[in-house]
């Protein structure tokens, strides 16, 4: 698969297996941790990025090794935080 950006230049790779945290939302408005994936980051000559997942994550909150592999994922000071789901 190919990406290109609005700019109409294709993107290059930038970095492969960049963690992706999915948050939920909770009634008190906080978001919680919900689901790790990995995704690969590229970039285009303008500037822009845009980061690609799995479909499926690697790992979901209910997992025992969840909170381990968050940080994990922290610690790689590559993880992308979104508070989307
Ligand atoms: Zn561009």
């Amino acid at each position: 698969m190919k990406y290109v950006c609005k700019c109409g230049k294709f993107y290059k790779i930038l970095k492969n297996g960049v963690p992706v945290l999915e948050r939920f939302p909770s009634p008190d408005g906080s978001w919680h941790p919900y689901k790790l994936y990995l995704g690969d980051t590229y970039e285009c000559a303008c500037g822009a990025r845009v980061t690609v997942t799995a479909h499926q994550p690697f790992i979901e909150h209910y997992m025992p090794e969840f909170a381990l592999a968050l940080e994990r994922a922290k610690a790689s000071n590559h993880l992308i935080d979104s508070e989307d789901c």
